[in-house]
């Protein structure tokens, strides 16, 4: 008969197990002394849980260095190919794939262009399931598929993943998470951990575990695409209000005159620094031209496009300032097309950022990814195995071989 202490001693070491492995995965190799330090545990339990994990595949355990002093702390580490995500990125005009260990390395990614304005529900889900196949067929032998995490540039809602309104996408009230467990049931008779999120909320989760936020308890991502994504960590969890869909600053009117914004609403702070934004100021003609094309026309002197990247940069450090003032952040990212346009601007919109209060914005560094363009991949793939990492055992014990589809 299990007693309710007994059940909670199976609780309490079902959590320990989990924080061991998050840390591993989140940190990678550690010496079982700094397991010891850091779950607070003692060295006899720390060593129990490590071992169940070992047997269950998830790490591996080896003599500590040669020429320590005093006894060798055994070195744990996560294996990567030992459990798999697959992680994608839905953007506007293409979808990234990646299949992603244990450990947050990527062991295989693919990008597929798509047409901006016919990428419609059903076909995303096809699109999707066609990858997840081939991600499937490079995964390595054993490898328990434990995930899929997908981030779209929208406001979605986390517990069952209802895109509400992706409005670069045209997509208002689809059930992405639905449409996809219900495929993945279909095709594979289970269905591994789902998570669709917004990108940009993605985006802060990664380079808050794994980039340019990992020592800061508050940080905010933004996603220069289309159009301006946001996603804000709070005392170190993500802020989601009341239904989910937080955020969302690309929305903050920040010009009346402004032009209308996909929203329905004037002056979105991304009519004036979205992609879009910059390549009407920059009166390219290829109305598909990307940021990276504005940015290619101002070095070679075009005068619409420099001043194009310079009426981004005030409007980018006008909304900053806001956000500092509203959040007080340690550091502000700026993802996508931003990341590629803040080192051009850089003393404009640090110069608009000190319109903040003193107090809050002496805390905040503004600073591009540390992950470069793939901060919302990697969020993707870190929302994918949450399910492992709150239960390790139970995930296992139930998951998908990959390469036996
Ligand atoms: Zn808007």
């Amino acid at each position: 008969m299990v007693t309710g202490t007994a059940s909670t001693q199976d609780d309490l070491r079902r959590l320990n197990r989990a924080r061991l492995l998050r840390r591993l995965h989140e940190v990678g190799a550690a010496r079982r002394s700094d397991l010891v330090a850091f779950s607070g545990l003692n060295r006899s339990t720390v060593g129990v849980l490590v071992s169940e994990l070992a047997e269950a595949g998830l790490v591996t355990e080896a003599a500590g260095l040669p020429g320590q002093v005093g006894r060798p702390s055994l070195r744990v580490q996560p294996v990567p190919e030992s459990a798999v995500v697959i992680a994608f990125d839905l953007k506007v005009e293409s979808t990234i794939v990646a299949l992603v260990g244990l450990g947050g390395g990527e062991l295989w990614r693919r990008e597929l262009r798509h047409e901006r304005t016919d990428y419609a529900p059903a076909e995303a889900i096809r699109s999707v399931l066609s990858l997840i196949r081939q991600a499937l067929r490079r995964a390595p032998e054993g490898a328990a598929w434990v995930g899929v995490g997908v981030g779209v540039p929208g406001v979605v809602d986390h517990a069952d993943g209802l895109v509400r309104l992706a409005p670069n996408l045209g997509w208002a009230d689809v059930p992405l998470g639905q449409m996809l467990r219900s495929a993945l049931e279909s095709e594979y008779g289970c269905v591994p951990h789902v998570s669709v999120s917004n990108d940009a909320d993605l985006g802060a989760l990664a380079e808050h575990v794994r980039g340019v936020g990992v020592q800061a308890r508050n940080v905010i991502y933004l996603s220069g695409e289309v159009g301006i994504g946001g996603g804000v960590i709070i005392d170190g969890r993500p802020m989601l209000g009341a239904g989910g869909f937080g955020g969302e600053v690309g929305h903050m009117v920040v010009n009346p005159q402004g032009i209308e914004c996909r929203c329905g609403a004037r002056g979105c702070w991304e009519t004036e620094i979205g992609r879009d934004a910059l390549v009407r100021a920059a009166r390219l003609r290829d109305e598909d031209a990307s940021v990276s094309d504005v940015i290619a026309a101002a070095a070679a002197d075009s005068k619409p496009a420099r001043a194009a990247i310079d009426s981004a940069g005030q409007w980018l450090g006008l909304g900053l300032a806001n956000l500092v003032n509203v959040f007080n952040p340690e550091v502000i990212v700026l993802g996508g097309h931003l990341r590629l346009v803040y080192p051009l601007v850089s003393s404009t919109v640090l110069r608009q950022v000190q319109l903040a209060m003193p107090a809050a914005r002496e805390q905040a560094r503004v600073e591009v990814p540390a992950l470069n363009a793939d901060s919302t991949l990697f969020g993707a793939a870190e929302a994918a195995f949450e399910g492992l990492l709150a239960d390790p055992m139970a995930v296992i014990a139930a998951s998908v071989h990959a390469t036996a589809s």
